[in-house]
């Protein structure tokens, strides 16, 4: 893959400039400075790549499963033989560190495997009317032409989460990936097409009008599947505008994940667990853990372990040997990481431990711990989105639940304890999608990922993943 052959709009197969012919900047967030300008899709864009991927539709959709299937087969294969240039892309623009680029691409890759692999399985039901004289044929059908907003925080994995499953259902996709990180969804798409993918089924759409090119796809009659990955506050006003016509949506919105660690649980596992969950990406996940609530008889060894454990990695520009801390994303997540801890340091927290901050340029921020973090702490209840860690002690599990429960948020939970059994009442108890039981690393494509309350709607991945991208069709067989 070339990927300094990545120009423009991805649409029908080929590099397109904006019809206007707008173009806007991309940054390396290790130093500051602009890498490439791309261009910047408007309205017209948007409207066009639908049209390019209705037209594929009719193609695509009857194109046997099996062969879809390969197609994504080889676009799996062609991320592991593309993946040292993917993942310095992914490093380039997102900032991460590059061994965090590398597990994304093969995380995102996996996408591809999986859903090759659910293309064959789409299946049909067939059935007997209860009071007989007629009998029941259901089938599932491509649901038509799906558009997708994703963020930066995965600029490979959440391309291919939604492209992979809607591409297995038969279905072309429109996306447009965050402004920060568009050139890695641009080499996906172009990825797919060396991998066989027909022209116009799979449109990537940079942009810095975001509300005007998702605008125009939820304006559009031939769009009838929404996919968004991004922040609840930008989830509820497309929610808002998919409800027009009435579009089907499936919505990653944010997330306020605790880390429970019980009186009984192996401290070692804990720590390593919580680097998981927390440092992986630099706390840029939205399953991050977001707050740590501790046994009050261990909190002291494992806020100690994990403070040692967060300062001692490396920190530096995400390309550098050894390191596992790259930059933030831009200035105002550094802006707003550095107003929380401020914020709760102001009400009572105690700064546990705090790693070093490279010198010179490059939006980066310390690992740091917090101690002693009282509840009503902003930080406690928005996402961090960066390396930070508060740690809050509970006694009383009934008390632990209710402040885990106590968000608008509920993705994600991680539980640690030496009684499955224990832990496992626990997970029943906390109301999130998805739980890691001993566990700091829980996404897998073959499993459902998702939230409940205001941090979504739907899953992806898994069995589900499919069916977000299938409509049902029951028909009536008069046979008596
Ligand atoms: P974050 O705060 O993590 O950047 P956002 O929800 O703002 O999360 O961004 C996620 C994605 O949503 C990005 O692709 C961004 O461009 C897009 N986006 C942001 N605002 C809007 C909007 N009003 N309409 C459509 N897309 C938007």
């Amino acid at each position: 893959m070339n990927i300094d052959a990545i120009d423009g709009l991805y649409v029908g197969g080929q590099w397109r400039a904006a019809a206007d012919g707008r173009t806007f900047t991309v940054f390396d967030p290790a130093t500051e400075k602009p890498v490439r300008e791309v261009a910047a899709a408007g309205a017209r864009d948007a409207a066009t790549a639908v049209r390019v991927a209705r037209e594929s539709f009719d193609g695509w959709s009857a194109t046997p499963p099996r062969q879809r299937a390969e197609v994504l087969r080889a676009a799996f294969t062609a991320m592991h033989e593309n993946a040292p240039d993917l993942a310095r892309l992914i490093t380039l623009e997102n900032g991460k560190a590059y061994r965090d680029a590398l597990a994304e691409v093969s995380y995102a890759a996996e996408f591809f495997r999986w859903f090759a692999e659910e293309a064959v399985r789409i299946g049909s039901a067939f059935g007997d009317a209860p009071q007989g004289g007629f009998r029941h044929l259901v089938r599932r059908h491509p649901a038509g032409v799906a558009a997708f907003v994703t963020p930066w925080n995965f600029p490979a994995a959440m391309a291919t989460r939604k492209i992979a499953p809607a591409l297995a259902a038969g279905c072309p996709v429109v996306l447009k990936p965050a402004p920060d990180t568009p050139l890695t969804a641009l080499a996906v798409a172009a990825l797919l097409t060396e991998a066989g993918l027909p022209d116009g089924v799979c449109n990537v759409l940079p942009t810095d009008r975001a509300a005007e090119v998702a605008g125009r796809w939820l304006r559009d009659e031939r769009v009838r599947k929404f996919s968004f990955t991004g922040s609840t506050a930008t989830g509820r006003i497309l929610l808002k505008q998919a409800a027009d016509n009435v579009v089907n949506v499936t919505m990653e919105l944010g997330g306020n994940a605790p880390f429970v660690v019980r009186a009984d649980a192996d401290l070692d596992a804990a720590v390593r667990g919580a680097l998981d969950a927390k440092m992986r990406g630099g706390g840029e996940v939205c399953i991050a853990a977001n707050r740590f609530y501790v046994h009050h008889t261990v909190a002291a060894e494992f806020t100690a372990r994990l403070g040692e454990a967060m300062s001692s990695i490396h920190i530096g520009p995400g390309m550098d040997d050894g390191v596992g801390l790259g930059p933030m994303v831009n200035a105002a997540a550094v802006d707003r990481i550095d107003r929380l801890v401020t914020d709760a340091v102001r009400r009572g927290a105690r700064v546990a431990a705090r790693g070093p901050k490279p010198d010179g340029p490059g939006w980066f921020y310390p690992a740091t711990v917090l101690a002693d973090v009282p509840d009503d702490a902003e930080l406690m209840h928005t996402e961090v989105f960066g390396p930070v860690a508060p740690v809050t002690t509970f006694d009383d599990e009934d008390d632990l639940v209710r402040r885990a429960n106590d968000t608008t948020y509920g993705l994600a939970a991680y539980v640690y304890s030496a009684d499955l059994a224990a832990a496992l009442r626990l997970a029943d108890r906390l109301e999130t999608g998805m739980v890691g039981v001993n566990r700091g690393l829980i996404s897998d494509p073959a499993a459902p990922f998702g939230g409940v309350k205001q941090s979504g709607l739907g899953r992806e991945g898994g069995r589900e993943g499919i069916e977000a991208f299938l409509e049902t069709k029951y028909v009536a067989v008069d046979w008596p």
